[in-house]
């Protein structure tokens, strides 16, 4: 049978737990340490910088901390290099997934960095300069499937077919874990924290970060900020088990897609650890997008704007004594960004 992480506990109908042999059965704070000191050598520690004109708007501390600083320019690297260092023997059997993303990326990366064959699927409906992205990063990339859900069945059978093992974007607990890292290194970078703002998808880095956060400051206020369509875990959390979206396109790319029925980790802990969900326009992560690049310099891809769309849309909010906003990435064309600056401008 493949070396599949959760999915076989799934189809073969037992708890999730156990069923793997490398399978945790818990997330917990231990977890998130012990990551910590795995990724060291692939991953950065961002700057969790103050921003003066942030601080100013909403009238306490802001810290934008910077992910798009990681070598693959996105925290993704943080799960992949921890769900592959877990690996007993990753060498031997090579690592696979399927996104164009910044999931994608970072398994490229941490695979190339590690030495460890890397198979990347994409559907053909990838644009070209997103394949070629991720052949760059030194991968062998296989581009076949009409879309994401095909491409997804490709990855299933070749990891099938070569025994690899397939690394999941968010539902596993070593990519849980890994993201956590993030809010171990707030709680010390930020003085004063009191409430951390996370763009939130699949939910595998709002998991993270709340628990871990939480578990060392109870006090803390963890907020998940999403598009206000297609909102798969906002929608899944009211109503209380996994719900399907419609995908529309978003400025926010990186947090479009839905949550796939076999959820098994993220809402559980979306639920349990996080204060609130909040929805943001369109309009706002444009506005948020311009808004980082005219005042802090600051490339920022859609997903990655959501937490300063929810501050600059709602800056009456009881914001405690200080604010961390995650800023997950900067995978976005500058083309395209350059026109969304110069649109605004010229509206003004
Ligand atoms: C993946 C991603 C997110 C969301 O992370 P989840 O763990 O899926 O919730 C946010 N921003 C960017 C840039 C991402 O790539």
């Amino acid at each position: 049978m493949t070396p599949r992480f959760f999915t076989d506990a799934i189809m073969t109908d037992q708890p999730a737990t156990g069923a793997h042999p490398t399978m945790p059965t818990t997330v917990d704070l231990a977890a998130v340490e012990a990551a910590r000191e795995r990724i060291k050598s692939l991953c950065v520690v961002t700057p969790a910088r103050r921003s003066v004109d942030l601080s100013a708007e909403i009238g306490t501390d802001v810290w934008l901390k910077l992910e798009s600083m990681q070598p693959s320019r996105a925290f993704k690297l943080r799960g992949a290099a921890n769900a592959i260092l877990s690996l007993a023997d990753p060498q031997e059997t090579g690592v696979i997934t399927q996104s164009s993303g910044n999931h994608g990326r970072a398994v490229a990366y941490v695979a190339a960095q590690l030495g460890i064959p890397a198979v990347i699927c994409l559907s053909r409906r990838t644009p070209n300069e997103k394949v070629e992205a991720v052949r760059r990063l030194g991968a062998e990339v296989i581009v076949d499937g009409e879309d994401q859900m095909a491409a997804s069945a490709v990855a299933d059978r070749i990891a099938e077919e070569r025994g690899m093992v397939f690394i999941p974007p968010f539902d596993h607990p070593d990519v849980i874990a890994g993201q956590g890292t993030i809010g171990l290194e707030l709680i010390e970078q930020c003085p004063g924290l009191s409430t951390i703002v996370v763009p939130l998808s699949g939910g595998g880095l709002a998991s993270g970060v709340a628990m871990a956060a939480k578990s060392v400051r109870p006090d803390l206020r963890v907020i998940g900020v999403s598009q206000d369509h297609g909102a798969a875990m906002h929608d899944s959390i009211e109503s209380g088990h996994v719900v399907e979206v419609e995908e529309r396109p978003s400025w926010a790319d990186a947090l479009v897609g839905g949550l796939p029925t076999d959820n098994t980790w993220t809402l559980a802990m979306c639920q349990e650890w996080l204060d609130a969900v909040v929805l943001v326009s369109e309009d706002e992560i444009a506005d948020a997008m311009v808004y980082a690049f005219n005042t802090e310099h600051l490339v920022l891809e859609g997903g990655a704007a959501v937490g300063i769309s929810y501050l600059l849309s709602d800056p009456a909010e009881k914001w405690g004594s200080g604010v961390a906003v995650i800023c997950t990435g900067d995978n976005i064309a500058t083309s395209r960004l350059l026109e969304l600056v110069a649109e605004r401008r010229a509206r003004m």
